[in-house]
């Protein structure tokens, strides 16, 4: 029987499922599964099923396709006996560094997931190990302290529900050994696992269970398909010397990274009118954009979806056979042509490759390649410009009515193109699913985002319930049967009373104090160095990719909880990859900040070498571009980053001229909490300007004495506690507390009416 990518995909996503299926201790079943596999069990001087036997069990009788070779390869895949099972063999050495033991132990202990990101380490070596309770990945919420008490019974839950959807699944599609790798049918076994196995340790024998079972199984489905593909003609004539030319340091994979460019000016260049709706459209666009590009290669390619190895924060990352470095540039000139039509020179996706060994998988592959993509955007539009030069550079008569926002030509009032990612934005909250369709619709004018998904062969199709579709409703557990997976970007918007989408003015309005809307800015500090050395020497690929895993559903997940369910006037524009965007009302900003930071902490084991760092700006008028404030907060970002104090730096919040660290904030706030009440207490609004006088250098100190002692007189009731707060202020240096000045603001704009 040939060889295929689907098999091959199967064969390794699904071959290490013995170890969830084992640690479920369904006892009925050890004796069939022994009585079954005796020989297997027998000749390898064991006793009872290992997890071959256990995986090779569950597949021959869960109706998935081309059950005998899959069974067999599962079987096998520590002594193996054909060509498939070889190749499984190799990637799963690969995908786990060669570090796992192989030898499973019939009395190991079932253990919960540690956190990856709780024993991250940079410059702090005291580590509070975490743990994941046994569970879905949507449903995961917070890290345990110690491990699950009632274990054995939470793997055998959640392994009843996992086998419950492969019955789903394998109900709603037929004939599925005539299924290519591009069909639904795939991408929802590799979303089902990932969904179950990703807080279920791959191993633990030796090891610390820190790797996830889906990063593993993810990680040996890409390596081997890629293998697959870079030796398709010798696989598929079963040439049995194969494996004699795989070296493990020759240049036999590619690896491909994706980066948009322009992505802030094309998100928040929008108009006023309408402008949440509008954000929340474009950001779901670019997201997608990359989806469907990093789509449009692998299926080119005919690999598959666990070929992505990463997708968020503006970039993906493909890992593929070294043959498709060699397509880059026609893949490329593609992109660049279809992004030109639909954005000028405004928005590109640029890609950058390099062919890599087996063993330059583990260490610090990605570094290489991200600088390699740094390097091409100042090579922005290479193919283009060479071709369309007029073009770009005799644009248009300049008498016609122009766009201000995209430069096409109004047709009455409006944008016809602009107005699509009002719709897009419309949809997101409207409409319960959508759905990536295939097309071969011809594009003669691009009018609307669809148009420009069209161009790479594919649509977006939003309504309810649709089949194979990804849901945009978060907190519902999901039939695997009907749907794909849950939306990865934020698509929570702030309600007008009517039910409409609020606008920048409704969201101003609903500030305390001023009224005004402002931006959240954040991202993860040192993400470069958290994933080279933070690691520990040459981690595998699977352990990265568990990290990730880990960040992405922070940002991806937790970080729109927090605002959908405790600050619900905001919005999440953008928040992928390790970094977020939000607006909101200004006075908002610095409370929701810091419960993200605190929630950040919680999530990584109270990690102190993962930190993050914000920055807040909000819009000097109700009416003011939304790209500017965007632009202002990620200079104040920058400012941020640079805070230094003590031997510490970045891990701090920019609010109102002044960085704090996140380790001050509690102080800070505390003291604007006191400054408040005494304005709300009716004492005079001009303790803040004095103050603001007094926080500069060399002021007469005492001076700020005699104020005080005259403004505790003046107000007997609170005398006490006013002179308290100056004791409060004071540092031993007779110098003020150094963030008066922009707690005096911040007091200002929260007591002022309007
Ligand atoms: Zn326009």
């Amino acid at each position: 029987m040939e060889l295929t990518v689907e098999k091959v995909f199967l064969a390794s996503i699904f071959h290490d499922i013995g170890k969830f299926y084992q640690r479920a201790e369904i006892n009925s079943l050890k004796k069939i599964i022994t009585e079954t596999y005796r020989y297997s069990i027998e000749s390898s001087k064991s006793y009872s099923p290992r997890h071959q036997e256990w995986g090779a069990y569950f597949y021959k009788n869960s109706g998935l396709p081309y059950k005998n070779e899959i069974e067999g390869v599962i079987l096998n895949h520590h002594s193996p006996i054909n060509l498939l099972s070889e190749l499984v063999q190799l990637a799963d050495h690969v995908s786990a560094n060669e570090r796992e033991d192989y030898i499973s132990s019939e009395n190991e202990r079932v253990k919960n997931m540690v956190s990856t990101l709780s024993l991250v380490s940079l410059k702090y070596n005291k580590k509070n190990k975490k743990y994941k309770r046994v569970s879905r990945l949507s449903e995961f919420k917070e890290l345990i302290d110690r491990e699950e008490e009632n274990i054995k019974l939470s793997y055998k839950n959640l392994w009843n529900e996992f086998e419950e959807q492969v019955k789903n699944i394998v109900r709603e599609h037929k004939n599925t050994e005539k299924l290519d790798i591009t069909d639904p049918f795939y991408e929802k076994i590799y979303y089902l696992l990932k969904e179950y196995t990703s807080n279920v340790p791959s191993a633990f024998f030796y090891s610390e269970p820190e790797i996830s079972l889906f990063s593993h199984l993810s990680t040996t489905a890409a390596i081997a398909i890629s293998i697959f593909k870079q030796y398709e003609d010798g696989f598929k004539n079963g040439d049995i010397n194969i494996f004699k030319g795989i070296k493990s340091d020759k240049k036999i994979m590619g690896i491909v990274k994706g980066d948009v460019s322009g992505i802030q000016n094309f998100i928040y260049n929008v108009s006023q009118e309408h402008a949440v709706k509008k954000l929340r459209g474009r950001s779901f666009y670019v997201s997608y954009l990359l989806e469907i590009i990093a789509r449009y290669i692998i299926y080119s390619e005919k690999l598959s979806i666990s070929n992505v190895i990463y997708n968020g924060g503006g970039h993906f990352y493909l890992l593929g056979p070294a043959i498709l470095i060699d397509k880059l540039s026609y893949y490329q000139k593609k992109i660049e042509e279809n992004l030109f039509k639909a954005h000028g020179i405004e928005l590109t996706v640029n890609l950058s490759g390099e062919k890599i060994s087996l063993n330059e998988l583990s260490g610090e592959l990605f570094k290489n390649i991200s600088e390699k993509v740094e390097d091409k955007k100042f090579r922005k539009f290479e193919s283009i410009l060479k071709k369309n030069h007029e073009e770009i550079f005799n644009l248009k008569d300049v008498s016609q009515n122009l766009c201000p926002y995209c430069h096409r030509e109004l047709i009455g009032e409006k944008c016809e193109f602009c107005e699509s990612f009002a719709e897009l934005g419309d949809f997101l909250t409207k409409k319960n699913s959508f759905k990536i369709l295939k097309t071969n619709k011809k594009v003669e004018k691009i009018n609307s985002y669809n148009d420009i998904f069209n161009l790479f062969g594919y649509e977006i199709k939003f309504g309810d319930n649709l089949k194979d579709s990804y849901l945009t409703v978060k907190d519902k557990k999901i039939d695997f049967g009907r749907y794909i997976y849950i939306i990865k970007s934020a698509n929570y918007v702030p309600k007008k009373d009517d039910g409409s989408i609020a606008d920048l003015e409704t969201i101003a309005n609903n500030s305390n104090g001023i009224k005004k809307w402002g931006v959240l800015r954040g991202d993860v500090d040192n993400l470069g160095k958290v994933f080279g050395k933070g690691l520990g020497d040459k981690p595998p690929i699977s352990k990265k990719a568990t990290l990730s895993q880990e960040i992405e559903i922070f940002f991806g997940k937790f970080l729109e909880d927090i605002v959908r369910e405790r600050f619900p006037n905001s919005s999440v524009i953008y928040s992928g990859g390790d970094d977020f965007f939000i607006l909101g009302p200004w006075s908002d900003l610095p409370n929701l900040a810091w419960e993200i930071q605190k929630s950040l902490r919680s999530f990584s084991g109270e990690n102190k070498d993962i930190t993050v760092s914000m920055a807040m700006e909000f819009a000097p008028a109700k009416k003011y571009p939304v790209y500017r404030v965007a632009l202002g907060a990620g200079n104040n970002l920058d400012i941020a980053k640079n805070y230094k104090r003590n031997g510490y730096e970045k891990n701090a919040f920019f609010n109102f001229n002044k960085v704090v660290g996140w380790e001050e904030f509690e102080e800070y706030t505390l003291i604007k909490e006191k400054l408040e009440s005494f304005i709300n207490k009716n004492i005079t609004r001009k303790v803040l300007y004095v103050l603001r006088h007094f926080s500069g250098e060399n002021r007469k100190i005492w001076r700020l004495f005699y104020y005080f002692s005259r403004l505790a007189d003046r107000n007997k009731e609170i005398g006490k506690e006013i002179l308290g707060f100056l004791d409060l202020i004071l540092r031993n240096d007779n110098k003020l507390y150094k963030h008066i000045d922009s707690i005096t603001y911040w007091v200002e704009y929260e007591t002022r009416e309007g």
